[in-house]
């Protein structure tokens, strides 16, 4: 297996796609689903109990790496913002025949405009493609973590896990 980027320490989508946290190409391709990419045992799971549909399993001991149970997500993505490593995003292959919906955690500012397009970024903040976004949540709640939906080019969607905010409209 492509082994993690000692460089940069960003692991490889190999390694992410082998993780308990990462859904099936199966599951991704049959709607909005969580994407976990956690793996280091650390003692952490918040992301456990932020789910009110029992698919995300940490159990004990609590450095577990997060299980998603893939047929029970709802594709809600009211996990994403209570990840404090960042970790957790929400991929919709089926938005529509050419898009998909690539839903990351966002903590800078200024925040985009919804139709704003943005510089759609991989795990190492290379940039990938155009973005444009389709959605914002950010309430109270959220803590200054704010979900922001991106539509990409389906093709990307495996790679598109960040964003940079562009002059462009
Ligand atoms: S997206 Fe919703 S249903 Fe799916 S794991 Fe996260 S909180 Fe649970
Ligand atoms: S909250 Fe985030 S960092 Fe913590 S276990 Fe869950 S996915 Fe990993």
């Amino acid at each position: 297996m492509e082994k993690m980027d000692e460089k940069n320490g960003v692991a490889s989508l190999a390694e992410l796609r082998a993780s308990p946290g990462y859904p099936s190409e199966d599951r991704l391709e049959s709607g909005a689903v969580a994407v976990m990419e956690c793996i280091q045992e650390i003692p952490c799971n918040p992301c456990e109990s932020a789910c009110r549909f029992n698919a995300i399993i940490v159990g004990e001991p609590i450095t577990n790496l997060p299980r998603l149970v893939a047929e029970k997500c709802r594709g809600c993505g009211e996990c994403i913002p209570v990840c404090p490593g960042l970790a957790i995003f929400l991929v919709d292959k089926g938005y529509s025949l050419t898009e998909a919906a690539v839903s990351v955690p966002y903590e800078y500012l200024p925040l985009p405009e919804v139709r704003a397009t943005v510089d759609a970024l991989d795990r190492r903040g290379k940039r990938v493609c155009s973005g444009r976004v389709i959605r914002i949540v950010n309430p109270e709640r959220n803590d200054n973590t704010v979900v922001v939906t991106l539509a990409i080019q389906k093709k990307y969607s495996d790679q598109v896990r960040s964003f940079r905010v562009t002059d462009r409209c």
